[in-house]
């Protein structure tokens, strides 16, 4: 659907310099950023202005919502969906940001994305992702995975795909290693035991493992690398998209 005050707002903020008091943020954040190639990192930089621009932004529990929670969230966004269309988070709408974790049906829940348009992230959990970037964990990038899961209607594993035969090829390799990992799910090095919950968990657990562990998904698991590849249209571990810990 065409929005037109978005699309005239879009222009506008294309026309806006990247604010100097994110430049700062991005850089500590996101080191990553300086392995792409200079197209690719202005379209990074164009998600995560408009991005940060046009989500609501809620603090919960008495949280107050700072420059640097907008950057790192619409970062680990812009992440995802450098090389995807600006279209692709429209029906989110909402981020809150809590404090530490909370529990439901005795589990431990960090952040979740929501059918309506609200994708829950606790603030604690989301530094914690970025402080440990090589380890297939990342909390805010596992729950905008989510919300590409949703382009199609459906939190089920498979995003919106352009064509019937990338749906296919997608659906034939992912099947496959959901149900290799469904196997054996504390053997994989690569891919999180969390996986096996569901096809959902799957594709949110493989895209932070595409992001965070890219060569050894790539020697480990290449069809399924091939297919994220082809999805985000971004090669982390040809382009060394490891972030520095720190
Ligand atoms: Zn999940």
């Amino acid at each position: 659907m065409f929005f037109p005050i978005r699309w005239l707002e879009r222009r506008w903020l294309a026309r806006q310099p990247f604010p100097p008091e994110w430049e700062l943020l991005v850089t500590k954040h996101f080191p990553f950023e300086a392995t792409l190639p200079p197209e690719e990192r202005a379209r990074f930089r164009r998600h995560l202005q408009v991005f940060a621009h046009e989500k609501d932004f809620v603090g919960a529990k008495g949280l107050v919502i700072t420059d640097e929670m907008r950057v790192v969230v619409a970062g680990a966004a812009a992440r995802l969906a450098r090389n995807l269309s600006l279209d692709v988070y429209d029906a989110l709408m909402t981020i809150v940001v809590t404090t530490g974790a909370w529990e439901r049906d005795g589990g431990i829940i960090l952040g979740e994305a929501h059918q309506w348009g609200q994708v829950v992230l606790s603030w604690d959990s989301v530094r914690q992702g970025l402080k440990n970037p090589f380890d297939g964990h990342d909390v805010a990038l596992h729950e905008f995975a989510h919300v590409l899961d949703l382009t199609d209607g459906r939190f089920d594993g498979t995003p919106e795909m352009a064509t019937f035969s990338a749906l296919h090829a997608w659906a034939d390799v992912f099947s496959k290693q959901y149900l290799a990992l469904r196997k054996s799910p504390t053997r994989d090095k690569v891919l999180r035991a969390y996986g096996a919950t569901n096809e959902a968990e799957f594709f949110a657990v493989a895209t932070e493992a595409f992001f965070e562990k890219p060569t050894q998904m790539k020697q480990k698991h290449p069809a399924l690398y091939d297919e994220l590849q082809r999805y985000y249209r971004a090669d982390p571990a040809h382009s060394r998209e490891r972030p520095s810990p720190r």
